[in-house]
């Protein structure tokens, strides 16, 4: 394999990663999703609170940042346009409402929370969705059940 055929290999993998840790999160939450890794990669979710949102948004790039050990910045900068450009609309919109990024913190903490604790889930699914290309929440939810993590909501800290 040349250089450049291992570059896309190694990109294909990082972005694996990088929906797999949106899925996980929106399973986590419950909500219904299909990710797509072929093409535009994107996971694309029912309409939905945009805390939880939030907290979905921010576990792709960390979960890739965890996977390719880099930080959480570098990682939106390059690979999280979409979800940087999210985080900052809601950020500006809480700063409206008074809460200025407290909440934004918080779910990045919830979001890393996940990633933690269902890690393995992330890496199964990932895996998956190389050999697939595309997923439904009902097939990740089969993926993470087989693991033994349940869904529901995170509490914030
Ligand atoms: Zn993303």
């Amino acid at each position: 394999m040349s250089t450049n055929d291992n570059a896309k290999v190694q990109r294909k993998r990082y972005i694996a990663y990088h929906e797999a840790g949106h899925a996980v999160a929106a399973d986590r939450h419950g909500v219904a999703f299909s990710v797509v890794i072929d093409g535009q990669p994107r996971v694309e979710l029912a309409p939905l609170d945009p805390d939880i949102a939030c907290c979905i948004t921010y576990a792709g790039p960390l979960a890739q940042a965890r996977y390719q050990k880099r930080c959480l910045t570098t990682v939106l900068l390059t690979h999280g346009s979409a979800d940087a450009d999210f985080l900052d609309q809601q950020s500006v919109q809480w700063r409206l409402m008074g809460w200025e990024n407290r909440k934004l913190e918080q779910w990045r903490l919830a979001a890393s929370e996940i990633l933690r604790e269902r890690w393995t889930a992330v890496e199964a699914v990932s895996a998956r969705l190389l050999a697939l290309g595309r997923m439904t929440s009902d097939e990740v939810r089969e993926i993470v059940a087989q693991l033994g993590y349940l869904p529901d909501n995170p509490t914030l800290r």
